[in-house]
């Protein structure tokens, strides 16, 4: 278009203004979930089709990476029918990474809804001077900082509505959602592991946060959410009820912090101690403790199928000539060595070993009957026969055996193990005894 004097212009200038210096004009028919584009120019040619599928347009736009055009997972996209849904003017600045390219593209879109909101003009620009660059860089540092929260949203429940979700990977800024706050919880329960969802539900549930929440006060959880890649990541979901002079005004902020890498590392602590809780320092098997909650859970078992347990005792023969003639320290020795041997046979024979005391060992036989454990007590028997310990080279062990009836109790079925031990003894030691 020629120059003319700026009071020349009128409103007539206005379309080829525009179709010169606008990069790219859309007009959108959410109704029949269509585009079609009036102008495409630079980046456009590549990013919009002459016309296309609305909701395709709106995933492109929102629900990609920063960094990428790779789209966020499945159970965020549900939120893009409602990002379509336009009532008011509305601007924002989005980062748009072509095809093929690595580097996002900056763009300005203005929607103005028209023909009462039942369509609307998308117009956009690229911004490709170093500015605004710059303030992409900024504003991806904040992003940076504000990850650590998926998302956020106002809830009121006195108008059952939900407004400015803030999905802070996706958008810097506010989106408002017509979505009722019933609709939203049905939505989103969805996107966490199937046994955190009961608690989501009643959590959610608005009786419950109207009676357990005065106003002002703050409360979270923490469960496993899928996060924009959609892989299960640690969450902890605060819920704020806003301050208010009013006892009907049921107002509430509700965000979504990443809380991931904190939980993997608590998570491996507690297994830490957890282990070290149920192992014998000594010899690195179950201890005393956690022996006898196994023997109680397998005869608990026992008696509620009707698969068989066995157990066996070991005890090391003559132990107490091995510290007296070599030292204490060659004693734990051959206890540590007696232990790796139990551990290995029971990763091959599926059993449980464990440490009763001093050099006293038991064995449970899950899905054994009396002849099965006697067979694998007899095998075990010779294992720890032929093993050259350290310094004390032979070291012979006592085995009793016994399987578990359903009309034992503890007390009866152990005092069956202790006896056929004794009995293994009596009779010259070095063998196993059934009974
Ligand atoms: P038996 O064949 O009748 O079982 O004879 P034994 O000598 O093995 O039996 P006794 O019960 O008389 O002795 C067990 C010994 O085991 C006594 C104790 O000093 C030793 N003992 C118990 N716990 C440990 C330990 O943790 N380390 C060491 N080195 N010795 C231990
Ligand atoms: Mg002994
Ligand atoms: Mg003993």
């Amino acid at each position: 278009m020629e120059n003319k004097n700026l009071y020349d212009y009128t409103i007539k200038d206005i379309p080829e203004l525009m179709f010169e210096n606008v990069d790219a004009i859309v007009i959108v028919d959410p109704a029949i979930d269509a585009y079609k584009s009036i102008v495409r120019r630079g980046m456009f040619e590549t990013f919009l089709s002459e016309s296309g599928i609305y909701h395709d347009l709106i995933l492109d736009l929102w629900f990609h990476f920063n960094d990428s055009n790779e789209k966020v997972s499945g159970d965020y996209q549900i939120f893009a029918d409602n990002t379509g849904i336009f009532t008011s003017k509305y601007s924002r600045r989005l980062r748009i990474v072509l095809e093929n390219e690595t580097e996002p593209h900056i763009v300005q879109l203005t929607v103005y809804p028209f023909d009462d909101n039942k369509k609307y003009i998308f117009v956009m620009d690229e911004f490709n001077d170093s500015e605004s660059l710059q303030e992409s860089l900024t504003t991806k540092k904040i992003n940076t900082i504000q990850n650590s929260y998926l998302f956020s949203m106002y809830i009121d429940l006195t108008q059952n509505t939900t407004s400015s979700i803030n999905v802070t990977e996706i958008s810097e800024d506010v989106v408002n959602y017509n979505l009722s706050y019933t609709e939203w919880r049905n939505m989103i329960v969805n996107m966490f592991l199937p046994e955190d969802q009961e608690q989501f539900l009643r959590r959610t549930d608005p009786e419950y946060l109207k009676k357990n929440f005065t106003p002002g006060r703050t409360s979270s959880y923490d469960c496993m959410m899928r996060n924009l890649e959609g892989n299960f990541i640690w969450v902890k979901l605060i819920f704020s009820r806003a301050q208010t002079d009013n006892e009907e005004d049921y107002r509430y902020v509700f965000m979504v912090q990443d809380i991931n890498d904190n939980s993997m590392e608590l998570l491996s602590t507690l297994q830490m101690y957890e282990e070290r809780a149920i192992k014998d320092p000594l010899t690195g098997v179950y201890n005393h403790g956690e022996v006898d909650t196994r023997l109680h859970n397998a005869l608990t078992l026992r008696q509620k199928n009707n698969t068989p347990v066995s157990v066996m005792m070991i005890d090391l023969d003559h132990f107490k000539e091995v510290n007296d003639n070599y030292g204490h320290a060659v004693g734990d020795t051959t206890l540590k060595h007696l232990a790796k041997i139990l551990q290995e046979f029971s990763k091959e024979e599926n059993t449980d070993p464990g440490r009763w005391g001093g050099e006293e060992f038991i064995v449970i036989c899950r899905e054994k009957d009396s002849a099965g454990a006697f067979e694998l007590a007899e095998k075990l028997r010779k294992k720890v026969e032929e093993h050259l310990f350290p310094d004390v080279l032979h070291v012979t062990c006592s085995v009793g055996v016994t399987e578990f009836k359903p009309e034992d109790d503890f007390t009866s079925a152990f005092n069956r193990l202790d006896k056929a031990m004794y009995t293994s003894k009596q009779n010259g030691r070095n063998q196993s005894t059934l009974l």
